[in-house]
């Protein structure tokens, strides 16, 4: 017997929260028969503390739940979790709103919606490759200014102070900083952060760096450390 609260190694915990039970069980059973554990919340209130408790790889979130909405449970998530966040959408054009709203989801999918490819989505995200120190053992930190980017512990120091950071916004940054000189294009950041093999939207990039941005207190014009590059994407360093 595992001690309570210790993760078993290898399994994937996968939160459905959806109000409408028969869409979620249709989920579930999906995401079961392909190993997952499976977590089931109907509501957008409970959906928060179910995550504590739960410490989930995966949150498949509808937008439109009752008391808390999608976009609400997606960002008090956001405060302790870096879990992989597909956001469930009724409509097309939520999708924009949503992008703009900065709700810190990885993907978005629109209803109706085939299960396959929400689960290829999903496993196309846990193949991500991960920037750990294991992988990259001679890599070492790098110093922009007041900001230290350091791969191999995966923190991030601004004046001094720890920033939290979500795994998302953790690896776009240090592959902007591991090559400062190269302006990368959304796609190539895409590549580097998702794998190749994703299969999301291009913009999810800019909804990214849009945190990151502001987590370093950063300004999208007279940027200090992550800076547009207009037609191409972004680098490290300061705005001209
Ligand atoms: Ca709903």
């Amino acid at each position: 017997m595992r001690p309570m609260g210790e993760p078993k190694p290898g399994i994937v915990r996968a939160m459905v929260v959806e109000d409408e039970e028969a869409l979620a069980s249709l989920v579930g059973s999906y995401l079961e028969r392909e190993g997952f554990e499976v977590h089931l919340v109907l509501d957008g209130a409970s959906a928060v503390g179910r995550a504590r408790e739960v410490d989930p790889d995966i949150v498949v979130l509808d937008l439109g739940l009752p008391g808390l909405d999608g976009v609400e449970v997606c960002r008090q998530l956001r405060t302790f979790s870096d879990a992989y966040v597909v956001m469930l959408t009724a409509r097309d054009d939520e999708v924009d709103k949503l992008v703009g709203l900065s709700v810190g989801a990885d993907d978005y999918m629109t209803k109706p919606f085939s299960p396959r490819e929400l689960i290829a989505r999903l496993r196309a995200m846990l193949r991500r490759p991960r920037m750990s120190g294991s992988d990259r053992p001679d890599e070492e930190a790098r110093t922009f200014g007041p900001l230290v980017v350091d791969p191999v512990g995966r923190e991030v120091w601004l004046d001094g102070e720890p920033v939290s950071l979500t795994r998302t916004e953790f690896d776009l940054l240090a592959t902007l900083a591991q090559r400062p000189q190269m302006a990368f294009s959304r796609q190539q950041l895409i590549e580097a952060v998702w794998g190749q093999s994703w299969v999301g939207d291009e913009h999810l990039v800019d909804v990214h760096i849009g945190h990151l941005r502001r987590k370093l207190s950063d300004d999208a014009v007279n940027s200090r450390f992550v800076r547009t590059v207009r037609g191409v994407g972004y680098r490290m360093g300061t705005g001209q």
